[in-house]
C-alpha cells in the first residue's frame, strides 16, 4: 500500500485539514512554503492522466475552496496549484495528489521559472499537436 493510502487509512499521522467521502486534504510534511498542502483522492489512481474525470472535478473543487481559506488564513499574497504526473516530471509518490502552495515573496523556497526556448519552431509542435493519433 502506498504512503498516501496509509494516511487515508490512519495508519499513519497526517495533519488533514479537509476529509470527505472521495476526497482528503493533508498538510505536506516538506512545508515548502509556509502552509504547503496536498489534495489527493481517497481512492488510488496514479496521477491526474489516470484520474476518472468525476474525482478530478471534486478534487479540483476542494483545491479551490482550501486556497481561498489558506490564501486569507495563512496572509499569502499568491499561490500555485500544481500537479506532477510521472517521475520525469518530479512526481515522487505515485499517488495523485495537487499541491497547493500559497506565495510570500521572492524568498519564499518555492522557484517556478518559465525559461523562454531560443530556438523555437511553434510550426513543428503545432503540427505534431494537431495530427490525428
Ligand atoms: P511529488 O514530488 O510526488 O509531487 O510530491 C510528493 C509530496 O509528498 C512531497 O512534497 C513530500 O514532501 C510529500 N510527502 C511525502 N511523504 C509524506 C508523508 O508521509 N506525509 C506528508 N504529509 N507528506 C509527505
Ligand atoms: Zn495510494
Amino acid at each position: 500500500m502506498c504512503i498516501f493510502c496509509k494516511i487515508i487509512n490512519h495508519e499513519i499521522p497526517a495533519s488533514v485539514l479537509y476529509e470527505d467521502e472521495d476526497v482528503c486534504a493533508i498538510l505536506d510534511i516538506s512545508q515548502v512554503t509556509d502552509g504547503h498542502t496536498l489534495v489527493m483522492p481517497k481512492e488510488h489512481v496514479e496521477n491526474i492522466l489516470d484520474c476518472p474525470p468525476v474525482l478530478l472535478s471534486k478534487i479540483m473543487s476542494v483545491a479551490q475552496t482550501l486556497s481561498k481559506d489558506i490564501l486569507i488564513k495563512m496572509n499569502a499574497k499568491g499561490i500555485n496549484v500544481l500537479t506532477n504526473a510521472k517521475p520525469a516530471a518530479g512526481q515522487s509518490v505515485m499517488h495523485f495528489h495537487v499541491h497547493i502552495l500559497p506565495r510570500y515573496d521572492e524568498n519564499d523556497r518555492l522557484i517556478i521559472e518559465f525559461k523562454e526556448n531560443e530556438n523555437k519552431d511553434i510550426s513543428i509542435a503545432y503540427q505534431r499537436l494537431t495530427k490525428e493519433l
